[in-house]
């Protein structure tokens, strides 16, 4: 009889790939391997999951699942409290050893920290691998100790750390235990909507690792190359869409940097591989921030800013998140949003300034929305972006860049292209008043069928004037209190 060889449970988070794992990896060399995840909202804390973000993870658990059946295993499933769960499937299989891939948003280290307890009260050795990011956030530092809050400063400083290793293939064979312990049915965990609107999600993604190495492949061979140009405009395909799969682990960090540096011959390949690499910066300068402060995601990391005169005006948010403004290309993105669960980036800055400071909402109310709408919904990346673009976070936008949602509809979305696709009611509109179809002639708004306050919503504020008294708030803001 064949001896099994110690037993090690990979513990399956934000990890969700067999590739460049090396948590499982170094469980396969221990000998059998059961790979388990835990559906249970305690290492979200006050984020639990938003609706997007559980219909893209029941599909990239069915993917793990099926990607292990392939190799002779399978994805045990089980619902929380995390440490019960895995002490019961270490019982079940009298495992030796938990690994699993590190995480970093404050409640899944608390969450780490009391497995890690656990298991080493019972004499089960209990290991967290990297893998979730390029560099270790914990030891990078200043000069004087404290943690960086500027961007550049921060990413010169990981530049100096040992380059990303090349990842590792998965493993070629991933032994089960004889007997396998219990496993959920993964309907039990509701994750997808109980009404279908999830159409527009499943035409636009293919979650899980394949879908994942698809997408990187594709992006690598036909659009790298033209990303410095093209990655600020919302009309084309111009960047990777990888954040989703980046978010859930179904490919790695290193995966992405290893394959856009090796396409990097020819200065034109070259200058837009490392504007490519300095994006993965941001998602490493997010994942610090929220590791050197962790409150973040509730409160500004500038205090000034709690102080802040934030309305509470629940139709103009409403208006915003249902893309019905009166500001197109503002509207096009929050559509875009709403059917595909995602949103280019330069259009999220726009959305973002105009709720904060035409409508001057709060931020926390955009995150929020994003966090239940987007299928890449991220504590860290979320939490960056919301406090960079108010101009409450580090390194952020300065309080008098107020995006002029025209002139940006202008300028990276010249021809329209991009509003007819999400507003089809402005789409009779010629390129010169597609941005302002207010400003239109009556003539020219006639014959593209559009009535305003009809068919198509009335500006809901007056850009001129929401900006004059933000830049007033602002400034207030920055005076010492008297
Ligand atoms: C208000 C606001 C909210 C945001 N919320 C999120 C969020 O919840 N989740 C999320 O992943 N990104 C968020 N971003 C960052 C950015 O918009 C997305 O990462 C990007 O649009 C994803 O598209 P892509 O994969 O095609 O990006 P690419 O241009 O192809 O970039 C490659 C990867 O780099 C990372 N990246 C790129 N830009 C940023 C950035 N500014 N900050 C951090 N990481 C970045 C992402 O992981 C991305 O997948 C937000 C930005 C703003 C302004």
């Amino acid at each position: 009889m064949q001896r099994e060889g110690p037993c090690t449970v990979v513990w399956f988070r934000r990890d969700l790939r067999l590739s460049d794992h090396s948590a499982l990896r170094a469980a396969v060399r221990r000998g059998v391997v059961v790979p388990v995840f835990i559906w249970s909202e305690e290492e979200e804390g006050s984020w639990p999951l938003g609706a997007a973000s559980r219909w893209w993870l029941h599909q990239s658990l069915l993917q793990l699942d099926q990607a292990l059946r392939q190799r002779g295993s399978r994805l045990v499933l089980r619902a929380g409290p995390i440490v019960d769960a895995l002490l019961d499937v270490i019982k079940q299989t009298r495992a030796s050893a938990v690994y699993w891939s590190r995480r970093y948003e404050p409640d899944a280290q608390r969450v780490e920290q009391q497995v890690e307890q656990a298991l080493r009260a019972r004499g089960v050795e209990g290991l967290g691998f990297a893998g979730t990011l390029l560099y270790d956030p914990v030891g990078i530092r200043t000069r004087t100790g404290e943690p960086y809050q500027v961007f550049s400063a921060f990413w010169r400083r990981c530049q100096q750390e040992a380059a990303p290793g090349h990842p590792e293939p998965v493993p070629e064979t991933i032994r089960g235990p004889a007997q396998w312990p219990a496993s959920a049915a993964l309907t039990s965990f509701a994750l997808e909507p109980r009404i279908d609107w999830a159409a527009g999600l499943r035409q636009s993604w293919q979650p899980g690792e394949l879908g994942a190495q698809q997408r990187l492949r594709h992006f690598v061979a036909k659009h790298l190359a033209e990303y410095a140009v093209e990655r600020d405009r919302p009309d084309r395909e111009g960047t990777s869409r990888l954040s989703p799969h980046l978010h859930f682990g179904e490919i790695s960090p290193r995966q992405v940097w290893t394959a856009v540096r090796e396409r990097s011959d020819g200065s034109d390949l070259r200058r837009a591989s490392e504007r490519y690499q300095i994006e993965l910066g941001w998602r490493e300068f997010a994942y610090y921030l929220l590791v050197h402060f962790p409150d973040t995601p509730a409160c500004s990391l500038r205090p000034e800013f709690e102080r802040f005169p934030w309305q509470d005006a629940p139709k103009l948010l409403h208006a915003w998140q249902r893309g019905r403004t009166g500001y197109p290309i503002v509207d096009a993105g929050m559509r875009q949003l709403w059917h595909t669960g995602w949103m280019h980036n330069r259009v999220r800055m726009i959305v973002a300034s105009f709720l904060t400071k035409n409508l001057l909402i709060t931020w926390r109310a955009g995150a929020k929305w994003f966090w239940d709408t987007l299928v890449d919904a991220d504590l860290a990346n979320n939490t960056l972006g919301w406090q960079w673009t108010s101009g409450c976070g580090a390194d952020a936008a300065p309080y008098f860049r107020i995006f002029n949602p025209v002139r940006q509809g202008e300028r990276f979305d010249p021809n329209g292209d991009y509003v007819r696709r999400w507003v089809p009611e402005l789409a009779g509109l010629p390129a010169r008043w597609i941005h302002q179809p207010w400003a239109a002639p009556a003539a020219t708004i006639k014959e593209a069928g559009v009535r305003l306050g009809e068919t198509y919503s009335e500006p809901i504020v007056d850009l001129a004037g929401t900006r004059a008294r933000a830049l007033e708030a602002f400034r207030k803001l920055r005076s010492p209190a008297r």
